[in-house]
């Protein structure tokens, strides 16, 4: 058997009020290649004041990117990439500030500006060629694991599956937890509620090990204080601990793999475009037989926080939505594997993963 052999964030700094370092941080890549940093910004920030805290040079380019319509595609790298280096050709480095959404947009970003050809042919592990520029990741909401992950997920005209190599990591990530305190509720539930996941299915399976462990404990703490202590709720203290829930439960599931919950949330996803951390909750409340203990917590969170999920959505999905989805969820074999066991194609079918979206 030959274990997991992965890289780690190069460089990594902590704090309130860290995002001011940015300038100086970037400062000794500023000489690469044409001389210049793009910036990918959540557009929540337009107009808002962390846009004059950018401390762009006038030579630098930034792009705000609106995230909400739908995740990030192969398509909208490839016209962002296309039109980088038509302007002013390769970049010293690139910076993403946001979410899940655009720190995979800046790593798939980073490295699509050294590979050549159409994204969607590097979907998969270790197929990019060549290393991408300096990348440096600024999270402004916390969960999903992405600041940390080798995974840059993109949506491409035939599966949701990401770039993924030693390259995709971030050379830098700064975690300044100031910058999320102005998440709405409902997103703080649903970001945060994907490093809980991410907890209990890296947890619950066979792959899971001391060092998966290690991290995944104390992440599943912190979201216990975050989400059912006395305290719980958002507050300058638990954004701090949410953004290192958020690392810790990345890092435990590099080590480990997620599970059922993260396959189903993939077809979600996939055929109708639900968010990822959303779709995950969608999913992850009927999934009691499997995840029993982290259901009943996940529930106690959705009840002390006010947020109902809606049920009875497939009454209205027809029989070939439900198919596909089931297709997509199926054909995540590493997810299955470790949720299931070894033997799991004799445990799980497509039908039964049909029935397994009946129950939304
Ligand atoms: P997101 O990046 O889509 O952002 C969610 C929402 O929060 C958006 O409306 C955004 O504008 C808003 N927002 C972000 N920061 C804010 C702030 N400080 N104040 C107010 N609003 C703010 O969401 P996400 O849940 O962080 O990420 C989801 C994406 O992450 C999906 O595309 C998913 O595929 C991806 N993902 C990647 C990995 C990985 O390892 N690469 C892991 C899990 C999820
Ligand atoms: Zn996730």
């Amino acid at each position: 058997m030959s274990h997991k052999n992965f890289k780690s964030i190069e460089k990594t700094v902590f704090g309130r009020g860290s995002f001011n370092q940015l300038a100086e941080i970037i400062e000794p890549k500023r000489s690469l290649n044409n001389k210049y940093f793009v910036y990918i910004v959540d557009n929540y920030f337009k107009g808002k004041e962390l846009e004059a805290r950018l401390q762009q040079k006038p030579e630098d380019t930034i792009y705000f990117i609106d995230v909400d319509p739908h995740e990030p595609t192969t398509e909208q790298i490839d016209q962002l990439r296309d039109e980088i280096l038509a302007q002013k050709g390769l970049p010293g480095g690139l910076i993403g500030i946001g979410g899940g959404s655009i720190m995979d947009i800046a790593k798939a970003l980073a490295l699509m500006l050294c590979n050549e050809g159409p994204s969607q042919q590097y979907q998969g592990l270790n197929l990019i060629k060549k290393p991408g520029v300096y990348h440096l990741g600024v999270p402004t909401i916390s969960g999903t694991g992405a600041e940390c992950s080798m995974t840059a997920v993109l949506t491409g005209p035939e599966k949701k599956l990401g770039l993924k190599c030693d390259w995709t990591i971030f050379d830098q990530v700064i975690l300044d937890s100031e910058l999320t305190k102005t998440v709405p509720v409902d997103k703080w539930f649903y970001t945060g509620m994907d490093t809980f996941i991410h907890c209990i299915e890296s947890r619950d399976g066979i792959l899971n090990n001391a060092y998966s462990m290690a991290y995944g404990e104390q992440s599943l703490k912190l979201c216990r204080d975050i989400y059912l202590s006395d305290n719980a709720g958002q507050s300058p203290e638990n954004d701090d601990k949410l953004m290192v829930a958020s690392l810790m439960g990345g890092l435990s599931l590099t080590y480990s793999e997620v599970g059922v919950c993260h396959a189903l949330s993939y077809g979600l996803s996939k055929i109708f475009g639900e968010k990822h951390c959303y779709a995950n909750c969608l999913a992850f409340q009927h999934l009691g037989d499997f995840y029993p203990e982290g259901v009943k917590e996940f529930n106690t969170m959705l009840a002390k926080h006010n947020i109902t999920l809606p049920t009875g959505l497939s009454a209205n999905w027809t029989d070939a939505e439900i198919t596909d989805m089931a297709h997509v969820a199926y054909n995540l074999p590493h997810m299955w594997n470790h949720a299931l066991g070894t033997d799991w194609k004799e445990k799980m079918t497509i039908e039964r993963i049909e029935g397994l979206f009946r129950r939304l």
